[in-house]
């Protein structure tokens, strides 16, 4: 993958809480219109890494960049790529006391002070588009987990981000909800979204992902194409952990 086409690259990026090393000079990249899935065990640093992207964590040493802009604390900065960088969390995070077509529309309006009703019509665009144009009137405790995390995925899309960034996006689900967030993420991707995906399904894995990072104490510990990863594991730890996720 040539550098220029690198949106997103992490340089000898560290960060600590107290003593405990979370992310230990973690150097990569994201390129555009790439799936990248993160996997690995609980606590080794993958939630860090995606919160430090988006600056909702700061690191402590190395540098990111997004779209060679450096991730920093400048609030012009902090600003413009908050908007390029959409993300989606394993609890939703929808705004409980808003319809879901206010959730959607908030953003914009507040932020890109797009008209109220342009930014309605684009979120029925984005609500058509994960298959809930019936429920935008509805508020996020009349809908199920699935829906409300499809419209999470449609909130972040609305700020027109040039990638997204997804934390475990079906594992608060009941297990019947699951496909059909990971369908609205494959249609994202096969619509050529740049994504970076922390998640335990490794069939979406192994069939969406153009790379799969394994994350070990804070480390990447090894970096493939599925095929590679899933055919021919690296090693005992990377099979004995794709075995216990199935
Ligand atoms: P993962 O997402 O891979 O499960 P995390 O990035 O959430 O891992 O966490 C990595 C380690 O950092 C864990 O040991 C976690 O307890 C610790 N950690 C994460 N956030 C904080 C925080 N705000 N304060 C202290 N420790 C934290
Ligand atoms: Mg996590």
């Amino acid at each position: 993958m040539s550098a220029s086409q690198a949106f997103i690259v992490t340089d000898h990026v560290c960060k600590s809480f107290g003593s405990h090393q979370v992310l230990r000079d973690v150097s990569t990249h994201f390129s555009t219109g790439e799936v990248t899935v993160i996997i690995g065990a609980s606590g080794s640093g993958k939630s860090t890494l995606l919160r430090a992207i988006n600056r909702l964590e700061p690191h402590d040493s190395g540098t990111i960049t997004i779209d060679g802009v450096v991730v920093s604390d400048d609030t012009a900065t902090l600003q413009k790529q908050r908007c390029e960088v959409g993300m989606v969390f394993q609890q939703f995070n929808l705004f409980g006391h808003l319809s879901v077509l206010d959730n959607i529309t908030l953003a914009p309006r507040r932020v890109r002070h797009t008209a109220r009703a342009e930014a309605n019509a684009q979120a029925m665009v984005l609500l058509r588009r994960v298959g809930l144009q019936e429920h935008a009137h509805k508020y996020p405790w009349q809908l199920s987990g699935g829906q409300q995390q499809r419209v999470a995925i449609a909130r972040a899309l609305a700020m027109n981000p040039k990638v997204m960034l997804f934390d475990e996006p079906t594992s608060a689900l009941d297990p019947e909800m699951v496909q059909e967030v990971l369908d609205v993420m494959r249609e994202l991707a096969h619509g050529g979204m740049t994504m970076i995906v922390v998640t335990h399904e490794m069939g979406f894995a192994r069939e969406v992902a153009d790379r799969v990072l394994f994350f070990d104490q804070g480390c990447i510990a090894h970096d493939a194409p599925p095929e590679a990863f899933f055919g021919n594991p690296a090693n005992d730890r990377i099979r004995a952990f794709i075995g216990r996720m199935g």
